[in-house]
């Protein structure tokens, strides 16, 4: 790959190379010169003084005034030397003139013309211009003519497109989670294995191939998986890199990325972020108008290369609805792949395939790390458990174990643990307040998801947390979860009430105040839940949304819905209330413990609850392992 460059590189620096010096014989002439102009003359009409050798200097009038006096002259442009008649040498700057020289000659006077040097003067004038004029021409002929000119070759040469290219030894057996997508994949690998046999069969196979999903998704990987099965070449470029400030760049780029396919063919050509140049064409700007063009050669070139060529060309992007649609036409990007955050399974196969690069201890249930890891990509996993492995040194472990991992999980999702200094009072309010969030949560355990674990080791915004982790993904919730979960998100704040009196309650409970009202918010607007306001939708909005104006609603409606949320909200803050009052000295024990340990696990938390026998029972009856779902509770 390298070689293409270099190739138009060394022609392009030649070129520049001989302009640079022809600019510095011109420069320097001109210098050269003045000086010559600049040389003493004697303007006196006096004799000149006969010295020595050293030649004098005459004017042009003195020299038509003392034409008898020469005895011999030779003339080299407007430069004239001599000798006297007398033996005097001299020199001087003539007005080169033919018949004055005739006229020398006739009065006896030896003159030569030195024409050879004349020429190079000559020359020399005019090969300057003359380079001047071809660099012009070979600059207009850049602009027009994209990479086949010569300004585009050294603006590339200046500018390589940066890619990465071999052959991949990566497989479809590196890709995991996604059986899905690798069995759509597959018919491109059958296609450059066997390509005769496809065009046998006359059956067109994609040139283009879209893959959308969130970054990390493995989009990367895949692509060069597919190259590595087909055992073909791969190249890999970004889109990013084929816009800038030169205009045209784009454009040359394009064309020299594809004729370099085409030498390589079969092969994968890779373009990453392919939104950058693929963006619908709108506005019209004198950048959009740059990119417009790159993105026209890069359609050019996909329908120029025939079918049977063997070039693939993979897009990746997060933005497919950004894509202009004519990226997306038939003979183009006709095959969409979406590649979704990986779901449970999926974490679970792609930590198991990366766990293999890793010292991991045996009682480490990655299937457990799995369940707590919803939302995350295949490289946040991967990531996960480098920073666990990370952990695991710092921490002097042998192999990486099963809090390394959650360290590292709750890293990745809420930042480094604090090493922040509370004070004694609020570190115990804290474990008051988790320890509400847990009791409750635990008594609401055949409902909701069960507690993986409770903190009051302060990370982020967050001073403790209580963790639930879901047992699979699943998508929706009864009523009956709702409001537990609002007594559950509320119960931290009810147990600080209860433990430390009503005017000693903290803004601690901020969060999770926030995140009741939005579940109970949609619970009645937007997902029909409350019998009161029935099944109309009044806003669409998400758990996550953000409170706005409510659409759809009369006045006296969004009186309604107010209402109802704090209706929702004040029954499950007495739910808590009663609950923690009910059972204070179990609470009150939970906190400690708290207090001493700083963790517990879902197990610790049930032991201290229920007590060890019951809690054996209990589990072995359910069978519910820990799963995973963040939601912290502050
Ligand atoms: P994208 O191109 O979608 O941003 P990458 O392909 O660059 O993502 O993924 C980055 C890394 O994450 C990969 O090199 C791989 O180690 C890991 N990864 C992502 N998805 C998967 C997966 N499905 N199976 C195995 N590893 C994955
Ligand atoms: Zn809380």
């Amino acid at each position: 790959m390298k070689n293409v460059f270099k190739k138009t590189k060394d022609k392009a620096s030649w070129f520049l190379g001989l302009f640079v010096v022809l600019f510095l014989v011109v420069i320097a002439r001109t210098f050269v010169g003045v000086n010559n102009h600049d040389m003493p003359v004697n303007t006196t009409n006096a004799q000149p003084v006969v010295v020595s050798d050293k030649p004098v200097v005459l004017t042009f009038s003195d020299v038509l005034r003392r034409a008898e006096d020469i005895k011999s002259i030779s003339v080299r442009g407007d430069d004239a030397t001599g000798v006297l008649k007398d033996g005097t040498k001299f020199s001087a700057v003539i007005s080169y003139d033919p018949e004055f020289l005739t006229k020398l000659s006739e009065k006896g006077a030896a003159v030569s013309i030195d024409s050879s040097k004349g020429t190079l003067e000559l020359l020399g004038t005019w090969l300057p211009i003359i380079f001047m004029l071809l660099f012009v021409l070979w600059i207009f002929r850049g602009l027009r003519g994209g990479a086949s000119g010569g300004l585009s070759r050294t603006l590339l040469a200046q500018n390589p497109t940066k890619v990465t290219t071999g052959k991949p030894k990566t497989t479809f057996a590196d890709v995991a989670g996604i059986d899905a997508e690798k069995q759509e994949l597959m018919e491109i690998v059958e296609f450059l294995k066997n390509k005769d046999k496809f065009k046998a069969l006359g059956a067109r196979v994609p040139r283009g191939v879209l893959l959308s999903g969130e970054p990390g998704t493995g989009k990367t990987l895949l692509a060069r998986a597919i190259a590595g099965e087909a055992n073909v070449p791969f190249f890999a470029t970004s889109g990013s890199d084929f816009s800038g400030i030169i205009v045209g760049l784009g454009v040359a780029k394009i064309k020299e990325m594809f004729e370099m396919a085409k030498r390589n063919a079969p092969c994968i050509l890779f373009i990453d972020e392919i939104d950058a140049i693929g963006q619908k064409r709108s506005s019209h700007s004198f950048n959009d108008q740059d990119r417009e063009q790159t993105l026209n050669q890069l359609l050019i070139e996909m329908d120029g290369f025939a079918n049977e060529t063997g070039i693939i060309v993979i897009g990746a992007t997060n933005r497919p609805d950004m894509l202009d649609t004519a990226l997306l036409r038939p003979g183009r990007f006709d095959r969409q792949v979406q590649i979704e955050l990986p779901d449970l399974a999926g974490r679970d196969a792609i930590l198991n395939l990366h766990a293999k690069k890793f010292k991991i201890s045996p009682d480490v249930q990655l299937k457990d790390v799995a369940r707590g890891t919803t939302g995350f990509s295949g490289a946040d996993l991967e990531n996960l458990l480098n920073e666990g492995a990370l952990h695991a040194v710092r921490a002097g472990h042998k192999s990486v174990e099963q809090s390394d991992l959650d360290e590292a999980r709750d890293k990745i999702m809420m930042g480094p643990k604090k090493n922040r200094k509370m004070r004694p009072e609020d570190i115990k309010l804290t474990a008051y307040h988790e320890a509400g969030h847990a009791f409750v949560g635990v008594m609401y355990a055949d409902i909701v998801d069960p507690i993986h674990k409770a903190t009051i080791v302060p990370r982020g915004h967050a001073l403790g947390m209580v963790q639930h982790l879901p047992v699979d993904d699943k998508v929706s919730m009864t009523i009956a979860e709702v409001r537990a979960r609002l007594a559950i998100d509320l119960a931290g704040r009810a147990s600080e009430e209860i433990f430390f009196g009503a005017d000693k309650i903290t803004t601690g409970a901020e969060s999770d105040i926030d995140m009741a009202t939005r579940l109970a918010r949609y619970s009645i607007t937007t997902a029909g839940l409350s019998s009161k306001l029935g099944l109309s939708s009044i806003k669409q909005m998400s758990v996550f949304g953000t409170r706005g104006q409510l659409e759809n609603a009369s006045e006296q409606t969004a009186q309604m819905v107010d209402k109802e949320i704090r209706d929702w909200l004040d029954k499950a803050h007495a739910d808590a209330v009663k609950l923690l009052t009910k059972n204070k000295k179990t609470v009150d024990k939970l906190a400690q413990e708290l207090l001493k340990r700083e963790t517990l696990t879902g197990d610790e938390i049930k032991e201290i609850v229920f007590g060890k026998k019951a809690t054996e029972k209990k589990t072995t009856k359910k069978t519910v392992a820990n799963g995973s779902k963040k939601s912290k509770k502050s």
